[in-house]
This record gives C-alpha cells, structure tokens and sequence, in this order.
C-alpha cells in the first residue's frame, strides 16, 4: 500500500470513493441572447486582432523591419511602434508585464472574470472549436448520442471532418505566431514552399499542438486546473465586484414549473437546467459561486430566455455585485460603487508604472556602450617594455539617425590605442545598429592594475558616453 494513503483505505474503499474524479466530457447546449452575441463579437475581435496585429505596418526607414510588432530574436530586439526594445530596456518589457498583471487585477475587482469569459484565448479558441463541433456533429443531444454510439461508417466521418478542421484552425494560429517573430510575409512564402528551419519548425509545431489540445480537449480543465489566474482571482474580488449570481432568495424554493405554476408562494427556478446545459464549464451556478466560473454570462441568457417564457422577472441569474443582491433581497435597489480603495490602489500602481515606463523611455541613452577585456592572455609584454591588452568594445547607436563616434581612452597612465579596422579613429554606426570594435591599447605602466576609461566622443570632441574597465599588466 502507498505509504500516502490513510492504514484503513483499501481498494474497494479507493473504488466507491477516488481521489480524483475522472473528467466528465461536457457538451454545451448552445443558447441565443445578450452575452452570446458579446462573447461572439468579442471572439471574432480577439481573432482579427491576433492575427491581422503582425501585417500592421510601421515605416522605420530603409532596411529596417517595417512591421508595427515585431520580436526580432535574432537582431536582439522588440519592436513595438515607434519604440525599439534593446536587451538593455529589459525594464519597459517588465513595466509592459506589471501593466498588464495590474490591469488584470483591476478588471477582476471591477468586472469579475469578464477577460476569461469573453476575451482570453484559451477562451476564445476554445469557443471556436466548439462552433466547428457543433457545425460537424450537431447539437448537444446529437453529439451526446455520437459519443455513445459504437464506431461506424458516419461517426468516422464525423471524428476526421472535425479533427481535420481543428488542426488546420490550430496550423494557422501557430503560422500567425511565427509572424510575430520575423517578416510576416516571408515567412508566409517559407511556410508555402516548406522552407522553414528547424527551430521554427519546432515553434510551429508546438503552437499547433498546443491549440489542438487545449482547445479541442483540455478546454474548461485549463481554466480549472491550469491557469493561476482563475485560482487567486477570489482574492481580487471584494463585495462590491460583479460577478455572476444565482439570486437565491428569489429562486428558491425551486421545483418543476409542471408541478406548480403559481409562483406566489414558490421560488422562481423551475430547475430546468438550462444553465447547467449551456455552462461551458459544466458549473451549477445554482451552487453559488464557484472557481469554475470563467464569467462569460451564458447561464443568465439561458435563464433570462426561460424566464421571458414564464413571463416572470428576468435576471434570476444577474450579473451584479454581492453586495446589491444582499441589498435587493431586502428590498433596497442599491448601485455599488465603482471606485473603492482597492480600484484607486490598482489605478495608482498602473499609472505609476506608466509614468516611471515613459519617463525612462525618454530618458533612454541614444548610445551605449559596453566592454569586454580579453582575458586570454591577460596582457602582452611588447620588446619595446609598453603592456598591451586587447577589447572588444560595443557600441550601440539606438537613434533614428547614422552616427560618426570616436573612441578615446584615458586614465592615469599614457594609454595609446588602435581600432583594428578603422585607421582614421572614425566609426560610423548606422541607425538602430551596433559596431563591434577590436580596440588594442598599449602603456607603460608601473602597476598591476590601472583603472582605464574608454570615451565614446562625437566628431567634435564632445564626450557622449563612457565606460571604466581595467588595463593589467604584469606583477611588480
Ligand atoms: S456558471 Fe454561467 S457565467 Fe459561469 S462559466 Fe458557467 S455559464 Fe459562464
Ligand atoms: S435556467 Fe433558471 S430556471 Fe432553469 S434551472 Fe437555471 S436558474 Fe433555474
């Protein structure tokens, strides 16, 4: 017995009482109102944005990536519009990810789960893949039968038209990931004519894999088990956040609408299960609140529909805070209020963050420069008694225009230096490029060690940049 499991469980125990349930396969009822055609749009609007995003153009000037996004890995660099993201601006990229975490938060203390329910894209593939199941298979009931049905001539048919229209829907969202990483357009012609490197290859395929599993399989259990925003979004929530209710104090006691049609001294769910049937995560709002629940407002459609049949209130499942419900239950209409402390604290850290990202995207240095010291051999000593040591400086022109730079060492001693392939001292460096300098510096000097500054001057002698490194030499 596994040393993990209680002395008195034994297996017939294991059997009657698993711990952990097997996945039960959920097939949504579709369902015809507001949130519906919001998730609709919503979705078509997340698609057209993630693919069209990579074919916006931006001009940068001749030779230079003309694409509004672009992740250039190769060039060591992100373009995002006007800005150019060096590996040294690290910080704009963190300051883009604080963003977009605080602005999670903030829209889970406003609007509940409203990005999982309408715009995340695990939420937003997942939607279509079931449009193109339910397209295939047909409806609820028809696939719940197809699922029961043994393997036959039609139901193969079925399986292969639909797994065949969510891998080529998963191919084309891995293709739009790639144009996100070089020249949408070549790598489009590469991908047609199967011209695509290994690397890439591997990136394309693991996308593909990725959509087609977690879209077409793994579906709700992503957002259950998988993603750490739905486990502590709760604590984001305070009484006055909407979310979505089963307003129980009008709903219960339920029971069939069949057996009683009075509803004077009653609750108003007829217990239908209409919007148990359209969850696409299988949850009984009924139940209260629950993790589960991404917020995409299906079941208020669902119960809004059967209750504009019973001609009775809608909105017995609602989108609305805690607070207004408890409020309501007393028979006080009450508004919450939108701005709280917490929603001014995530207002501040977002604009903060903003403000700290501009700041210092303005203050940026148009040229940096770095150094590095051979260290194989440390210093050579030249017959005329001078110590020699040898660097590789890297200068980088960030600008919007070409630049002349010259380099001048200095430092306690009388360094003199040569740029191996400059003769005159003069580096041009073009927009948005970087010169790689084998610089070799010479001295005498009468210590192990000097401290040595290499100067990055503009024609006119004025210092732009500096950076201070060491010049060894032999032990005294
Ligand atoms: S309970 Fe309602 S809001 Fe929550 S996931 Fe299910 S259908 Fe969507
Ligand atoms: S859809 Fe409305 S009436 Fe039907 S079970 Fe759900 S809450 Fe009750």
């Amino acid at each position: 017995m596994s040393p993990l499991l209680p002395q008195s469980t034994d297996q017939a125990a294991l059997q009657a009482n698993p711990l952990y349930e097997s996945r039960k396969k959920i097939h949504p009822k579709p369902v015809k109102g507001f949130y519906r055609s919001l998730k609709n749009s919503f979705m078509w609007i997340m698609m057209v944005v993630y693919h069209l995003t990579p074919w916006l153009p931006w001009d940068r000037g001749v030779g230079r990536p003309d694409q509004a996004i672009l992740i250039d890995i190769s060039g060591g660099r992100v373009y995002l519009f006007n800005l150019e993201i060096w590996p040294q601006d690290i910080y704009i990229l963190t300051g883009l990810m604080i963003l977009a975490a605080v602005g999670l938060f903030l829209s889970a203390s406003l609007i509940g789960r409203a990005w999982c329910g309408f715009m995340c894209f695990q939420t937003v593939w997942t939607d279509l893949f079931m449009k193109v199941e339910s397209w295939v298979e047909g409806d609820r009931n028809a696939r719940i039968r197809l699922d029961a049905q043994p393997m036959g001539l039609s139901k193969f048919f079925k399986r292969v038209a639909k797994h065949s229209i969510w891998l080529l829907i998963a191919a084309f969202v891995a293709l739009s990931f790639l144009w996100y990483f070089d020249d949408a357009a070549q790598v489009t012609k590469d991908f047609l004519h199967g011209d695509l490197s290994g690397w890439t290859l591997a990136v394309f395929g693991t996308i593909l894999a990725m959509t087609y599993l977690m879209a077409g399989f793994a579906r709700e259990q992503v957002c259950t088990y998988m993603c750490p925003y739905g486990r502590f979004q709760g604590v984001m929530f305070d009484q006055h956040s909407k979310v979505i209710t089963y307003q129980d104090w009008r709903g219960e006691p339920r029971g069939k609408a069949a057996h009683n049609t009075d509803f004077s001294n009653r609750g108003a769910c007829i217990d239908c299960s209409l919007c148990v049937q359209v969850c696409p995560t299988g949850v009984d709002i009924r139940e209260g609140q629950q993790m589960d629940c991404i917020g995409c407002g299906l079941c208020i459609d669902a119960c809004d529909n059967v209750m504009e049949k019973l001609n009775l209130p809608k909105k017995l499942i609602c989108y609305d805070s805690a607070h207004a419900i408890q409020e309501r239950s007393k028979g006080r209409e009450v508004r919450s209020p939108l701005l709280r402390i917490r929603v001014f604290f995530y207002m501040a850290v977002l604009l903060a963050t903003f403000a700290a990202m501009v700041v210092s995207v303005n203050m940026r240095p148009e040229t940096t420069v770095s150094v590095y010291r051979d260290r194989a051999p440390f210093y050579v000593t030249l017959t005329t008694g001078e110590v020699q040591n040898a660097y590789t400086v890297r200068i980088i022109n960030k600008s919007k225009m070409e630049k002349t730079y010259r380099l001048v060492p200095t430092g306690a001693a009388d360094f003199d230096s040569k740029i191996i392939g400059y003769p005159e001292g003069n580096i041009l460096v073009e927009s948005g490029k970087v010169a790689s300098l084998r610089v070799i510096v010479k001295a005498h000097i009468s210590q192990t060690q000097q401290p040595l500054t290499f100067n990055v001057q503009s024609l006119e002698g004025k210092t732009i940049t500096s950076i201070d490194t060491v010049f060894i030499g032999p032990d005294q």
